[in-house]
């Protein structure tokens, strides 16, 4: 059980003050005893004196008194004195007693052995309390040696005297005295409680509003009267308290920045200790490697990760203290990230010590490699033709000008060359112009329908020559939409040309418009017209569906070729579908073929500047 500071001092005081009460009390009580009996005994000593000099006339006569007279004596002394009154003879023998009968004295036994008897034959005087073999009575005795003449026996005369009124006195006195000390003790009791009130109030509020603070960070204000050191102490914790306050707001102030700053990083960043352990971690980095803050915080970095390249770069800091970098690729996710790794000066357990930022460099490393890649796509698409129609002129000057139908022929095939590089070279520049929005789109009203027929017409001569199936479905009720006509049938006619070249012969090719769900994730709801273009062609594996869309990408280069494809078709369309604010993607068609969407909003604003550049 714990005690309350209050019920501790209220309960000390009281043990306290009654500890003192009753050692004063019985210290009292003794010292009175011992005057009241001193008194007591004085009186009885006079007593005594008298007494003796009562009886010495009975003696100093010629004749020896006789037992009557001794014992008339000793009753009127007794009376007297208002005591019990014995004369007793050197042997012990009882010559008179004022509380015997005459006629029992004979029977009264021999004194010798009383006490105040023995001290007054051997020192002249004696004293005894207790009880008396005669009355039963406790009593006060007092004797003196009567030493008549030097050669007379001594008598011995003792007075006694009950001591029922000085014990009466005394139990009076203290039954008083405990009254008065019951009081004093009461008074002391509720003067120690408001005492230990008084005290441990001030202390009490002081902890109340202490608890709170620590508790809701509610303002600590510890409100007290008291000018004594309770009131010191209540205005020094409010000081302190206050000193807290700004203090812990100016660090949440920092704190809150620093995770802002932390939290909108599109870098990832770790922080390690000097051990090698991570004491912390931003969203950006938990993201990029799949971890959460909680699993990832005082764990050895090495241990979390199990990333050698990371791993070495980490001990590299840790020990030389000096500004690293590196690259690593994430083996899972195939990101590419560049570690820039700093020392931060902690050199203790806890202690922010390395800094590593993590820059994601997928995106950037992809790109390059698809300017690469274009650069050499496109130096292998032009040398192609090129090389085909140098073969045919050296062919031709090297003689066969003079065979006719060979040089026909020949001419044929370079004709057809400089139309393929004449064809790549437009669609570059077309996409060139796109991309660097050399071209602007124009945002004029249109109906998707005359887009559809406009388009359908100039591929329907090449569809019927494959013998395919053209079918159009457009929803009557779509609204009509805002764009660039020109654009959107090159968009249509390319999707379409592409679905005739990669369908054999037969096939069924649908162009589909319609209203596109409504996304209400977005405010306001964002509205769409979705158009697709689905054949029942040769389809596209899934993993070179994202890809289908790069310039120059071609699922089957020859074939693409053979058909006089320049593979820059789908990324003429992207880049003029992104210019309208749509998106564009393929998938498959059920049961085969291929189903290319173009989702164009109705009330988004032009992204123009944000077509991407793959
Ligand atoms: P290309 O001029 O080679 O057709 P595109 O950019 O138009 O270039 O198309 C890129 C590649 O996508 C094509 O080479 C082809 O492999 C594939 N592709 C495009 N449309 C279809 C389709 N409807 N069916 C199957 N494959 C297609």
């Amino acid at each position: 059980m714990t005690w309350s500071v209050r019920w501790k001092v209220a309960f000390g005081t009281l043990v306290a003050v009654a500890c003192g009460l009753l050692i004063a009390g019985a210290m009292t009580v003794q010292s009175l005893e011992q005057r009241y009996l001193t008194q007591f005994g004085d009186a009885l000593e006079a007593k005594v004196k008298l007494v003796e000099y009562g009886f010495q006339p009975l003696f100093l006569s010629s004749s020896l008194p006789t037992s009557s007279s001794l014992q008339e004596t000793a009753r009127n002394l007794g009376n007297r004195a208002s005591a019990r009154v014995t004369l007793v003879a050197a042997d012990g023998a009882v010559l008179a007693d004022s509380a015997v009968r005459d006629a029992d004295l004979s029977a009264v036994e021999s004194h010798t052995s009383r006490p105040e008897i023995q001290q007054a034959l051997s020192t002249g005087q004696g004293r005894d309390i207790r009880p008396s073999h005669t009355t039963g009575e406790r009593t006060m005795y007092r004797a003196i040696l009567m030493q008549l003449s030097p050669d007379a026996s001594p008598l011995v005369v003792r007075v006694g005297l009950p001591m029922f009124v000085l014990d009466r006195e005394i139990a009076d006195l203290q039954q008083r005295l405990f009254l008065a000390l019951g009081i004093a003790f009461l008074v002391a009791l509720t003067l120690s409680v408001w005492l230990a009130h008084s005290i441990t109030k001030p202390l009490s509020d002081i902890a109340l509003a202490a608890r709170r603070f620590s508790s809701d960070k509610q303002i600590f204000h510890v409100r007290t009267t008291a000018q004594d050191e309770v009131g010191l102490l209540a205005s020094t914790l409010n000081h302190m308290a206050d000193q807290l306050r700004a203090k812990i707001d100016e660090l949440s102030e920092d704190r809150a920045q620093l995770l802002a700053v932390l939290t909108s990083m599109v870098e990832g960043v770790m922080v390690l200790d000097s051990r090698g352990y991570v004491l912390q971690v931003n969203p950006a980095l938990e993201r990029m490697f799949g971890i959460s803050r909680v699993e990832a915080r005082g764990r050895p970095c090495a241990e979390l990760f199990r990333h050698q390249q990371l791993n070495d770069l980490v001990t590299a800091i840790l020990r030389s203290r000096t500004h690293h970098q590196d690259e690593i690729v994430l083996p899972l996710s195939g990101r590419c990230l560049q570690i820039e790794a700093s020392p931060a000066g902690g050199e203790r357990e806890n202690e922010a010590s390395v800094v590593l930022v993590f820059h994601d460099m997928t995106e950037l490393r992809r790109l390059e490699k698809i300017r690469k890649d274009f650069v050499a796509n496109v130096s292998h698409e032009l040398r192609t033709p090129l090389t085909s129609i140098k073969g045919y002129v050296e062919a031709l000057l090297d003689g066969a000008k003079d065979d006719p139908s060979a040089s026909m022929k020949f001419l044929e095939i370079i004709l057809k060359q400089s139309d393929r590089l004449n064809l790549i070279i437009e669609d570059l520049l077309e996409l060139s112009k796109i991309e660097s929005g050399g071209i602007s789109l124009k945002e004029e009203p249109l109906e998707l329908r005359s887009i559809i027929d406009r388009t359908l017409s100039i591929i329907k001569p090449i569809a019927g020559k494959n013998r395919h199936r053209l079918v159009a479905t457009i929803d009557p009720s779509l609204p009509s939409m805002a764009g660039d006509e020109g654009r959107l049938v090159q968009v249509l006619t390319n999707l379409l040309d592409n679905a005739v070249k990669y369908t054999p012969a037969g096939g069924t090719i649908t162009v589909d418009a319609k209203l596109a769900p409504l996304i209400e994730s977005v405010e306001p709801p964002a509205r769409a017209i979705e158009l697709s273009v689905a054949d029942t062609g040769i389809g596209i594996p899934e993993e070179d569906r994202p890809r289908v869309f790069e310039r120059f990408y071609r699922v089957d280069k020859a074939r693409s070729r053979e058909l006089g494809g320049t593979g820059l078709g789908l990324a003429i369309v992207k880049h003029i579908v992104e210019g309208h604010g749509g998106q564009v993607w393929v998938e498959a068609n059920h049961p085969q073929g291929s189903r290319f969407v173009v989702r164009l909003p109705l009330n988004t604003p032009r992204r123009l500047h944000h077509v991407s550049r793959d």
